[in-house]
């Protein structure tokens, strides 16, 4: 694996703006995250710029005087990437790209970008390109100049690395060759999924970087890649993981994040079947992060969007040791309680409820509560496995007897 230390991070300016629906608090998160991702890809944030608007400039996104500060700082700070926290308009992306003369990115891009760079099978290889295609193509008047684009970098690896195509028809035509080539591959695997047999299929589901590679580790004694990044795996993984006498199949899946298009769930779809195809769903998340409930309800809304939200689900709280809260002080009369000075305990309590006892909160890392975490997926599969297969009943005794 390269170390991403021997790589010369890009310096790079974020762009985000407040409106009605988005307050200062809710940017500043976005913005976190987007500083994460641009780490991601090999990219050193500098200065974030933000401005309250009613709405997006339609030509420049930021208005004109926001824009002159931005164009003045790219160019006395050697700024080689600006990106922006929302999606921008064909003719946004082209109108600012005359004005900074730097690399112009948006959210999207940018998750593009770091799904490029860590495809490993021609399978991802080949969603990958599909959704940039996809993404590319009403974008083609505002393409970087061929010489810009072998430099290389952030946002330039993929499609068009080697050649600029401004030929509609010519990405057209790649497009639906990719498509087509994808239809074979999903056949093939929706045979390979078909051969698994009766086995009950497990698979991990969350939010980017919250702990399903590890926790896979962990379970299934893999060597599934983890990293402190985002999307540090895209390509599924699958192994036959066996508790007590009990074999099943669990599969590690691609992360999800919030404001992720839909054509790019779309060139997933196959990396998706993998979740269709389940019998339960571990949904982990990282409890230590300070907006885990919101990646929650996007996790939950892309599962409704691939139509799985109705599955069998148990919550996986992660990271339990370092989860922190904030702590009120006796004497302190004014600051109002919120979530963030939940206790584990009341947490516990409060998805306990929530979930209907379908939550279990551990630490893959230091390896805390995984008993009981392989007690519970036990009884959850062997569930499963004795509706299909009744007779398997004596096969498979509580937990507690099968471990004797
Ligand atoms: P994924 O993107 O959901 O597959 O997440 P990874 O398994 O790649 O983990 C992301 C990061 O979280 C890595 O740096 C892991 O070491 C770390 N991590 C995973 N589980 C735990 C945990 O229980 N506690 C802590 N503190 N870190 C964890
Ligand atoms: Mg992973």
């Amino acid at each position: 694996m390269l170390e991403q230390k021997e790589i010369a991070y890009e310096n790079t300016v974020l762009v985000g703006i407040v409106t009605q629906g988005q307050d200062a608090d809710t940017l500043e998160d976005y913005l976190d995250e987007l500083q994460f991702l641009a780490y991601t890809a090999g990219g050193e944030v500098k200065r974030r710029f933000t401005q309250r608007m009613e709405r997006p400039n339609p030509k420049t996104f930021i208005g004109t005087g926001k824009m002159e500060t931005l164009m003045e700082y790219v160019k006395e700070n050697d700024i080689s990437t600006v990106i922006f926290d929302d999606e921008l308009t064909p003719a946004q992306q082209n109108n600012i790209e005359k004005l900074l003369r730097c690399k112009i990115l948006d959210r999207t891009g940018l998750i593009l970008d770091i799904f490029a760079q860590r495809a490993k099978t021609s399978y991802a290889r080949t969603q990958v390109e599909l959704a940039q295609y996809e993404y590319l193509l009403p974008r083609l008047t505002g393409l970087w100049t061929h010489l810009e684009r072998q430099r290389g970098g952030i946002g330039m690896r993929g499609p068009g690395e080697t050649e600029i195509e401004t030929d509609r028809r010519i990405v057209r035509d790649r497009i639906a060759l990719l498509k087509k080539k994808l239809q074979t591959i999903d056949k093939q695997m929706a045979v390979q999924r078909g051969n698994r047999g009766a086995l009950v299929r497990v698979v991990l589901v969350g939010y980017t970087n919250v702990g399903k590679s590890t926790l896979m580790n962990v379970i299934s004694k893999s060597n599934v890649f983890a990293e402190n990044k985002l999307f540090a795996t895209l390509d599924t993984t699958v192994r036959k993981v066996v508790i007590g006498n009990l074999p099943f199949l669990l599969s590690d899946t691609v992360g999800f994040i919030r404001k992720l298009p839909t054509q790019l769930v779309e060139s997933f779809k196959s990396t998706l079947d993998e979740v269709r195809e389940a019998d339960l769903l571990l949904h982990v998340v990282d409890i230590s992060h300070p907006n885990f409930e919101e990646h929650i309800e996007s996790v939950n809304a892309i599962l409704d969007e691939i139509h799985c939200a109705d599955k069998p689900t148990l919550m996986v709280f992660n990271k339990i040791d370092a989860y922190t809260h904030e702590i009120i002080a006796d004497d302190d009369l004014t600051t109002e309680r919120t979530n963030k000075h939940n206790t584990l305990a009341e947490w516990q309590r409060t998805w306990m409820a929530r979930a209907n006892g379908d939550a279990i909160f551990i630490s893959a890392l230091n390896k805390e509560n995984l008993e009981e975490f392989r007690k519970v997926v036990y009884e959850k599969v062997r569930e499963i496995h004795i509706t299909r297969f009744p007779y398997n009943h004596f096969l498979y005794p509580s937990y507690e007897e099968n471990q004797e």
